[in-house]
């Protein structure tokens, strides 16, 4: 089997190491003979809505997301959402998240118009939520980090990806992190997220897979170093919350 990744805007919403997950995939994959090919997709780069199996979009300040959402807009975005609807997995971290969603209201400036293709809506907060992160979701606890001003607000058609274990979440105030839509998922967490998440991993790789493939069964991989460190980033975060 082949897995199509597209990496999104590589070179301007890669912060905190974002790009972590790319290897991840593309690790998780080979270790199972399976090819995983990336291809990086930046300003002015066009979308085959047919070719790509998983796309990730990651985090940026908000100086890139203000060049990003603006390549985003028209043909570039509506291809995007076409693969989506083709059954494409994506996952968007925190910046990327927060664009995948109708929009991002910066503190200082205007209204980053989004894709629409997770009901999430962002506003700048006045103080950033920075801090280690555990989220309880269906695949188990999340963990990772997070840094951002924004405060985003889910609508009825997403559902929260998990709940606050420790950690400010999408708002600070409602108890929940995250969003997923179909096969959009959108977080808050840098770490980066899948290396020491690898049940999650898995699972978008599966359903990345299953779009080509039909359904899929991964063989397990050895993950006692990966879990080792899922538990001891879990319990640093739990003690020092
Ligand atoms: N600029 C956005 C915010 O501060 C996203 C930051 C990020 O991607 N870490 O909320």
């Amino acid at each position: 089997m082949k897995l199509e990744i597209a990496f999104l805007y590589h070179d301007l919403m890669n912060i905190y190491g974002d790009r972590g997950n790319i290897i991840t995939l593309v690790q998780r994959c080979q270790m199972r003979g399976i090819e995983a090919a990336v291809s990086s997709l930046t300003i002015g780069d066009s979308i085959d809505p047919e070719k790509y199996d998983l796309y990730f979009f990651g985090g940026g300040q908000d100086r890139e997301q203000y060049a990003v959402a603006d390549d985003l807009q028209g043909k570039k975005g509506e291809m995007l959402l076409k693969a989506i609807e083709y059954g494409a997995v994506s996952l968007n971290i925190c910046g990327g998240y927060q664009l995948m969603g109708h929009y991002y209201q910066p503190d200082d400036g205007p209204k980053l118009p989004g894709i629409g293709a997770l009901d999430v809506h962002t506003v700048a907060g006045n103080r950033r939520f920075i801090g280690n992160v555990v989220v309880d979701t269906e695949w188990g606890e999340l963990v990772g980090f997070e840094n951002h001003s924004g405060l985003s607000y889910i609508g009825a058609k997403a559902r929260p990806l998990g709940k606050s274990v420790v950690g400010y979440g999408n708002n600070g105030q409602d108890g929940f992190e995250g969003a997923v839509q179909g096969k959009v998922y959108g977080c808050y967490l840098h770490g980066s997220l899948l290396p020491k998440n690898p049940r999650f991993a898995d699972l978008l790789i599966t359903q990345a897979l299953e779009r080509r493939y039909g359904k899929v069964e991964l063989p397990p991989l050895d993950d006692g170093i990966e879990l080792q460190a899922h538990a001891a980033a879990i319990k640093r975060a739990k003690e020092t919350h």
